[in-house]
Formats: C-alpha cells, sequence, structure tokens
C-alpha cells in the first residue's frame, strides 16, 4: 500500500495504480502498451516541459494530447483558474464566463451560430450525431476508417478492408444493431464517398468527420476532398460534422474550416478550447441549434457542463491566443522547422519513412514513404516507431507513445527545441539504422 505521503518514484506509483486502476490509468493510450514498458509518472509541468515522479525532465511533445496550445501552466490561465475557484467552482446556473465564451465561439468559429458546452470531446460528439439524427430523422452515419471522435457506442466503429462493409463493433459493449446504423468510409477516397453518398444519401443523418485526420497519426485532407464532402453531404441533406475537437483552435484561430475555407453544419471543439480543463462544445446553424432542449425535442444535459472554472480557463487561453497575432504563424515556423529537420534525418539515415504535418501537429511515420490514407497508415513499422519513442525518451523527449498518434508543437516551445528535437531525432535514427 502507498501511504499518501510517501515519496515514491514513477515505478512504485505505476505498480501501485494497477492495483487500483485498470491497466494503472484512467484512459488506455496512457499505458504505453503500443510502445511497450510502464509509462512515465508525471509530477508537474511548466512550460514546454514535463517533470516526471523521479525528478527527470522532458521537452514535452504529447501537451496533454493537444489542449496546451500555450505550454503547462500558462500564468494567464492559472490565475483565472484560481480566481474563478475562490468564487466558487459550480453552480448548475447561467453565468456571465458562459456568454463570454460562447460569444468567442461565435465570434471565431465560422461555422458556429450557436453553441453549447459540455465537458469532454466525446460528449460533444455524441451530441451531435443526436442532433442531426433528431434534426433529419434519419438514423445511419457515416464516418471514416482510422478517424476518431471519442468513446460514443456508434463511433466506435470501422469497416474491415473494403471501402464500405457491414460495421462491426470495435469494442466490446457495442450493441451490434447500434453499430450497424454506423457506415464507414475511407478518409481521402473521393469517389468511395460520392457513392456511398449517392447510393445511401438519403438514409444518412450526418457524415462526421476530422477535417485534418489525427487519429491514424496526422493524415491531411487531399486537395478536394472536404469541398467533396461539403457538396455531396448537401445534395443528400445530411448534416456535416467536422470534428474540431484537435483541430479548433489548433491549425488556426478559426479552426481547419477557417484555414481550408470550409463551412460545415455543425462543428466540436474541445482541447485547446478549455485551456487544459475539461470544456469542450458543439455548434453550429442556429436552425439546427434550436432544436436542442429547453427549445426543442432533442434532448442533451450536463451537471458541470459550462463549468466555470473550465470556462476560465478556456476564456484565459482563447483571449491569450487572440491577443498574440503571430501565434499561429510562431506555431508554422516551429513546425516547419521540425518537419524539415525531421525529413532530412530520415535522408541522411537512409531510413524509409515520412513526415505529416498540419500547422502545430505531425507525425512521423516509420517503414512508409508516404501515409494518406488509412491503408497506407497501416503498413506503417510500428516496432521502429517504438525503438525511436524509447531513443527520444533517453535523449529527453517526450512523444506520444504511439505511431498512430500527433506530437503537438506549443507557443512555450522555442526554436532552440525544435534544433535539439531534431539533433535527437537524427542521433536516435542513426544508431536504429546503424
Ligand atoms: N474527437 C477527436 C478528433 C479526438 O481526438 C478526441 C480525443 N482524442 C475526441 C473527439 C474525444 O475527446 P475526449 O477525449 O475529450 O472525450
Amino acid at each position: 500500500m502507498l501511504a499518501q505521503s510517501a515519496v515514491a518514484d514513477s515505478r512504485d506509483v505505476f505498480a501501485a495504480s494497477r492495483e487500483v486502476m485498470p491497466g494503472g490509468v484512467n484512459s488506455p493510450v496512457r499505458s504505453w502498451r503500443a510502445v511497450g514498458g510502464d509509462p512515465v509518472v508525471i509530477a508537474r509541468g511548466a512550460g514546454a516541459r514535463v517533470t516526471d515522479q523521479d525528478g527527470r525532465e522532458y521537452v514535452d511533445l504529447v501537451g496533454s494530447w493537444g489542449p496546451l496550445i500555450l505550454g503547462h501552466a500558462h500564468p494567464a490561465v492559472v490565475a483565472a483558474i484560481s480566481e474563478q475557484a475562490r468564487d466558487g467552482t459550480t453552480f448548475g446556473a447561467p453565468t456571465k464566463g458562459e456568454l463570454e465564451l460562447a460569444t468567442a465561439i461565435v465570434e471565431t468559429i465560422p461555422s458556429v451560430e450557436q453553441v453549447r458546452l459540455v465537458s469532454s470531446g466525446t460528449e460533444a460528439t455524441m451530441s451531435a450525431l443526436r442532433l442531426a439524427r433528431g434534426a433529419t430523422g434519419r438514423e445511419h452515419i457515416l464516418k471514416f476508417e482510422g478517424c476518431y471522435h471519442g468513446h460514443v457506442d456508434a463511433l466506435l466503429v470501422k469497416a474491415g478492408s473494403g471501402a464500405l462493409t457491414l460495421s462491426v463493433p470495435d469494442s466490446a459493449g457495442v450493441p451490434a444493431p447500434l453499430a450497424a446504423l454506423t457506415l464507414v468510409a475511407q478518409y481521402n477516397d473521393i469517389e468511395g464517398v460520392r457513392s456511398v453518398l449517392g447510393s445511401r444519401g438519403h438514409e444518412i443523418a450526418a457524415l462526421i468527420v476530422e477535417p485534418v485526420a489525427g487519429n491514424m497519426g496526422v493524415v491531411p485532407p487531399l486537395p478536394g476532398f472536404l469541398e467533396m464532402l461539403r457538396e455531396e453531404t448537401t445534395r443528400a441533406g445530411c448534416v456535416l460534422i467536422f470534428d474540431e475537437v484537435i483541430t479548433g483552435y489548433r491549425v488556426g484561430l478559426a479552426g481547419a474550416q477557417g484555414r481550408f475555407g470550409i463551412t460545415p453544419d455543425l462543428s466540436c471543439l474541445g482541447k485547446v478550447l478549455g485551456g487544459g480543463m475539461p470544456l469542450a462544445a458543439f455548434g453550429g446553424q442556429r436552425r439546427l441549434m434550436q432544436q436542442l432542449a429547453p427549445l426543442g425535442a432533442v434532448y442533451q444535459a450536463g451537471t458541470l457542463s459550462g463549468n466555470p472554472v473550465s470556462v476560465a480557463a478556456g476564456l484565459a487561453a482563447l483571449q491569450a491566443l487572440r491577443a498574440m497575432p503571430d501565434a499561429y504563424e510562431r506555431l508554422e515556423q516551429l513546425g516547419s522547422e521540425a518537419e524539415l529537420g525531421l525529413r532530412d534525418a530520415l535522408a541522411t539515415t537512409r531510413t524509409t519513412g515520412c513526415v505529416n504535418r498540419v500547422g502545430s501537429m505531425m507525425t512521423l511515420f516509420l517503414g512508409i514513404p508516404s501515409a494518406r490514407s488509412f491503408a497506407e497508415v497501416c503498413h506503417a513499422d510500428t516496432a521502429a516507431f517504438a525503438r525511436f519513442f524509447r531513443g527520444m525518451l533517453d535523449e529527453g523527449f517526450y512523444l506520444p507513445p504511439s505511431q498512430f498518434e500527433a506530437m503537438f508543437w506549443s507557443l512555450a516551445h522555442e526554436r532552440a527545441d525544435v534544433q535539439a528535437f531534431v539533433a535527437a531525432a537524427a542521433r536516435v535514427l542513426r544508431r536504429l539504422a546503424g
């Protein structure tokens, strides 16, 4: 038994955690199953760095899986959280902070006329789907293989090898009849999506997509893909949902929809929006959003929705981002220097691999020359990635522990961090090649 006051190292903490939490974690990817070994137990973070329970410091490229675009413990965010906590942490009643955050979202995200705040990305996508089904009276949805939208039953589904197969659930506990309502297409497959929407569009309530795929590693949309989704969903009368839980405020202040100039019907936000606190949102056209209770027939609710502390953190983060006119330019520069450096390291070490990047989200794929689709991504060399991950950890870089995740650069990183990262990656790749 681990006494609360005992000073324990990472190994002790994780061993004891295994006794009281399944796999020792509260979310499966944290367990490092994909790369082997026990995870580092984090004690604290500051700026671009995290420190583990053993006092070892790492340059952090996980950023809590995306939220920390300002880095850890940004002073303005910490101050907003403390100030709000002193005034009460939750009321379950309307607050002025909610109005301010909702207004900021409406001002920044082109598709959003009205918004509802929730506590997680999963809640946002689940609610957006229900709204789309309620609004259209249709039951099917269409998603893409390799896109993740939270652990919503209906979304824990991917196709078999075909472009469109009868869907089977990815997780035990998802009823097969529910999964059968989820159709699956291939990301970046323009003809495949056209044909599904052409033949079955009238049954489909919503098409949900990560406008930049981030959960099969970063896979950008091919030119014309998002445009086609907009055209074809409009033609079929289905609701186009952009899941911008990762990309919202990450690839630009107006999200991927602003960056690529495509306006969906509904958008899901999370991660950066909450400034590192549990907060997410879904929003869109007024005609759709007004079908939510209490105005409409689609029920959706939450005791801690629009939580004042989370809202204060989110507002502080958005204010900080909006106050920095060059924020996204800086992120682009950091990302671009990292991308070019990694490409160079692949070339000089004669390692097969490729780098995909949109702004500050980036994946190094090992073992494949290109990663434009789920099919290509599936051939990545996950064993080589695990060795690369270990090597980078030894070099003092904390990367996402899976080939199929994004690294995130933040405004707390400096050029020197990128240069050190590239140099370390080159050393690790050289060791792996030799
Ligand atoms: N959508 C996307 C695109 C995500 O990446 C995630 C989480 N990684 C979610 C939804 C679910 O968000 P949450 O983990 O906050 O439920």
